[in-house]
């Protein structure tokens, strides 16, 4: 539905998109990841056909962006993120100045009545615009794309600056659009496009670092091969059992002592579960294992990951990656995980401020 080949753009010296290419299929939702300032808006803005590119060639359903802009544009539904709205028009007034201005043919009262629906804005219909929350324009927003029943649909950073109930609210809504549209989903945080999306794009510094199935991280993530385990007994020779241990990739003593237990952290190898053959064989020395807790992935370890599957698989079928501790990182990942890490403290901040808003 989507295809962008060897897409480019420069600003003076300044190579914002530097040679990507990748493809959306219908019906797809495809999360275009990044830090902030990787380049995400300009591919979204050279998508919708509002920027030129240096060169490359973009595509929607067939039609090229730039011998025939009009034509792509009808396929295109857009929330940009700042959402082009007339704060002093009612809902209503606004949606009907779009429904003119994009020349939509279906049946007015139907279509916007339909649109009102899906988004959920029809108790807001006669209020200025104004006057609504920022959850509540948000969904204006995206009646606005909505209008024509575009194939494809392009939210950039669509939950910036909500509160985590509307955040859920428009990924649900972002989702069901999924049922019945392409969606590309621009976002700098990475459990958005875990909760949204299909397959996630990677961006950073212009170029693209993982172009993955959604599922690849989940499955990353679901599958902890981290444990703090606490166990009573001599802390040397346990640790010296857990380090000689089959199955076990990693373990060091931690600071912690709780009367004659201490804890450990240790790793699997990737795919082994661990959890009865360590419990077995401690009881058969006679240590009991009194604690044991599945230690999440870190944001950052996560994207290092997918990173790592891009990077290392030679085909794209799914491969679990292979990290010891200690491994060598290299530049780029470190410095987009750690970015993104950063990104995504910070929207929990904003969105921890934003809780007072009060009409939804
Ligand atoms: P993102 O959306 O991922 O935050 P952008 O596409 O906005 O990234 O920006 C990519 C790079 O291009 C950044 O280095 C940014 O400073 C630069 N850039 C974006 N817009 C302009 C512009 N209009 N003029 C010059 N440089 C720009």
């Amino acid at each position: 539905m989507i295809k962008i080949e060897h897409l480019v753009k420069n600003y003076g010296s300044n190579c914002a998109v530097d040679d990507i290419s990748f493809e959306v299929g219908e019906g797809e939702i495809v999360g275009f990841l990044g830090p902030n300032g990787a380049g995400k808006s300009t591919t979204m803005n050279i998508l919708t056909g509002y920027l030129s590119s240096t060169s490359g060639k973009v595509t929607i359903d067939g039609i090229d962006i730039l011998t025939d802009p009009i034509g792509a544009k009808r396929l295109i539904g857009y929330l940009p993120e700042q959402p082009p709205l007339y704060l002093d028009m009612t809902v209503e007034e606004y949606l009907n100045f779009n429904y003119e201005l994009k020349g939509c043919r279906l049946d007015r009262a139907r279509h916007l009545g339909e649109i009102c629906d899906t988004v959920k804005i029809r108790d807001v219909y006669r209020k200025v615009i104004r006057t609504l929350s920022k959850g509540y324009r948000q969904r204006v927003g995206i009646a606005q794309a909505l209008i024509g029943n575009p194939k494809v649909i392009i939210f950039d950073e669509p939950t910036v600056g909500l509160d985590p109930k509307q955040i859920i609210e428009i990924r649900n809504l972002i989702r069901g659009l999924g049922k019945a549209h392409t969606v590309i989903l621009s976002t700098h945080i990475l459990q958005e496009v875990q909760a949204v999306c299909d397959r996630i794009v990677i961006i950073n510094k212009g170029k693209i670092v993982a172009n993955e199935k959604t599922e690849n991280i989940s499955s990353a993530v679901d599958r902890s091969r981290r444990f703090n385990a606490k166990i009573c007994g001599p802390q040397k020779e346990v640790l010296a059992m857990l380090r000689g241990m089959p199955g076990i990739s990693y373990a060091e003593a931690l600071a912690e002592r709780d009367g004659e237990a201490y804890t450990y952290m240790v790793e699997s190898e990737y795919g082994v579960d661990i959890r009865k053959k360590l419990f077995f064989d401690l009881a058969a020395r006679g240590w009991a294992l009194i604690g044991l807790e599945a230690l999440g992935m870190s944001l950052e370890d996560i994207f290092i990951t997918v990173v790592d599957q891009s990077e290392e698989r030679p085909s794209k079928a799914a491969r679990p990656v292979r990290r010891s501790r200690g491994q060598e990182k290299n530049t780029l990942e470190r410095e987009v995980g750690a970015t993104l890490l950063e990104d995504a403290k910070k929207q929990r901040a904003e969105a921890a401020l934003h809780q007072t808003e009060d009409d939804e």
